[in-house]
């Protein structure tokens, strides 16, 4: 078997072993031979290993994706978290470098200080630099701030054949503009430049209210686009009949220069910690109350408290949220996936240009509904285009649907994807690999434009020939296209 030959050889190599390696949203997984290079040299090693061998290779940051987009049964995965240093930081320009596995938290825990925060941030801190540039990662000002390549100056590329490459918008800028959002596809970022976002205070000024429905939430969207720093609604997706589609918003703005009279002091680091313990219980163990309530029964009933409770706070009222409390929120309770266990979840996110998302999102939910597989946490955000070729942003909306899996109703979930998949289809949308499971390759062909797809395959066969990088989700969507 290859990859038993390329074990023998592997033993030359740093710390490695084999291991069952899990999607984050543990409802996929895949046996590979893990390996943590500490440098570049170690990678290329790797990658020399796995070209001798004809055995594939997976990169992997933080693991943070929710399906198998940093998973390859029997592949040799190159997990890059122990490549973390910051390389340089300027912090009268805002320019940062850094190796791959940096991660968010890393990143705006070094520059918070200085009075600067990463300009693209996921819903986690624990993803990392390259991993956040693999999947061209959006936050919550998506429409203002543009997609975190958007805000990429420069990166080196590992190519497979051992070529170091570096790319920007005028050297090299057809990998620049594949190998983000490329998911992994055409080499291993090494080193990657970005441009962080001046602020002048360690708070945010946030306003949180309720709407009745998806036409609504959009419609205070686009009322507030030119002013809010961010948006991003909640949905409660179990509530049916004229409760469809109900949520909250909650909307949050920089403080401008002087309103902070102190901004060093709420620019310090135990200002911005997220708490240890909520009303009393320590965080690490607020998964196992929550996972008693995720089942139908028990989120209908936080929902309804949820939206309930948005509607007692007065409309206009304005509180102040320290940065990594509003960007962070899914990080309160650490491990919270694991009240999903012991068969996890998936996320489904698509993207709907402006025009048909309002209809097409109550499609996705009365499907679901009717289905009997409500989603438990529906997340919605604003987006425009970017340039890069495999990009999932568009001017318009997604929506984030998390989905209990269990082994009773895996084939019926999968079955409802696929149907929702078409919806999506209809209304001229978009998905998102960082966050998929069940895609099949016609979807892709269909969603992504034909000449992006021809333009990334071209590049996939020039930088690597012999399809050394592979992963379960490119073999599902691509599978012979890559070779
Ligand atoms: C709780 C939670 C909240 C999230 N919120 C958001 C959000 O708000 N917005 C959003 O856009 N996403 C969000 N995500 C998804 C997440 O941001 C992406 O999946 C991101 O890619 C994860 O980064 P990672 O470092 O964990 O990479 P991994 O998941 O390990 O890998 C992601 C991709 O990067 C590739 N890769 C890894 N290292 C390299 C390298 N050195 N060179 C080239 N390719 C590489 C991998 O092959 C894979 O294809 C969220 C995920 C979670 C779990």
């Amino acid at each position: 078997m290859r990859t038993e030959h390329a074990g023998e050889n592997l033993a030359a190599l740093g710390p490695r072993h084999w291991a069952r390696v899990e999607g984050w949203g543990m409802a996929v997984s895949a046996l590979g031979y893990l390996h943590q290079p500490e440098s570049i040299d170690e990678l290329r090693a790797l990658f020399a290993l796995a070209r001798e061998s004809a055995t594939p290779v997976t990169l992997r940051g933080g693991g943070r994706s929710y399906g198998d987009a940093a998973i390859g049964e029997g592949c040799l995965v190159a997990d890059v978290s122990r490549m973390n240093r910051i390389l340089s930081w300027d912090k009268e320009t805002g320019i940062v470098e850094t190796e791959p596995g940096v991660t968010i938290e890393q990143l705006w825990k070094r520059i918070i200080p200085d009075g600067w925060w990463p300009s693209v941030v996921s819903g986690t801190m624990f993803t990392t630099m390259a991993g956040c540039a693999a999947m061209n990662i959006h936050g919550k000002n998506n429409y203002r701030a543009g997609t975190f390549g958007d805000n990429v100056l420069e990166f080196d590329l590992l190519l497979p054949n051992g070529d170091i490459v570096t790319c920007n918008r005028e050297q090299n800028a057809d990998l620049f503009h594949g190998a983000i959002g490329g998911f992994g596809m055409l080499g291993c970022f090494t080193r990657l430049k970005l441009k962080a976002k001046k602020v002048h205070s360690g708070f945010l000024r946030v306003e949180a209210f309720n709407t009745r429905s998806i036409p609504h939430m959009i419609e205070e969207f686009e009322e507030r686009v030119e002013d809010a720093d961010y948006l991003v609604g909640w949905i409660d997706c179990i509530a049916g009949g004229r409760g469809l589609g109900r949520g909250t918003v909650h909307s949050a703005n920089y403080l401008p220069p002087g309103e902070d009279p102190n901004p060093r002091e709420s620019q310090v680091l135990s200002v911005q910690e997220l708490p240890n313990a909520i009303m009393g219980v320590p965080k690490s163990l607020m998964w196992w109350p929550l996972s008693y309530f995720t089942n139908n029964l028990g989120m209908r009933a936080i929902n309804t408290a949820k939206y309930h409770a948005g509607n007692i706070i007065p409309r206009g009222a304005m509180h102040l949220q320290a940065h990594a409390a509003f960007a962070f929120l899914l990080d309160y309770v650490p491990n919270w996936k694991w009240s999903y266990r012991p068969t996890g979840l998936i996320q489904y996110q698509s993207f709907i240009p402006a025009e048909t998302a309002a209809g097409a999102f109550e499609k996705l939910l009365r499907l679901s509904q009717k289905a009997g597989l409500p989603s438990y946490l529906g997340v919605f955000k604003k987006h425009r285009p970017d340039p890069f070729l495999m990009t999932h942003a568009l001017d318009g909306y997604s929506l984030a649907l998390d989905f209990r899996v269990t082994p009773r109703n895996r084939a019926a979930l999968w079955n409802l994807c696929h149907r929702m998949d078409d919806v999506v289809l209809d209304a001229g949308g978009r998905f998102y690999f960082a966050k998929d499971a069940t895609l099949r390759p016609h979807v892709v062909e269909q969603y992504i434009p034909a000449d992006n797809l021809r333009a990334f395959i071209e590049l996939k066969h020039r930088c690597d020939p012999h399809g050394l990088l592979q992963t379960d989700l490119s073999r599902r969507l691509f599978g012979e296209q890559f070779a």
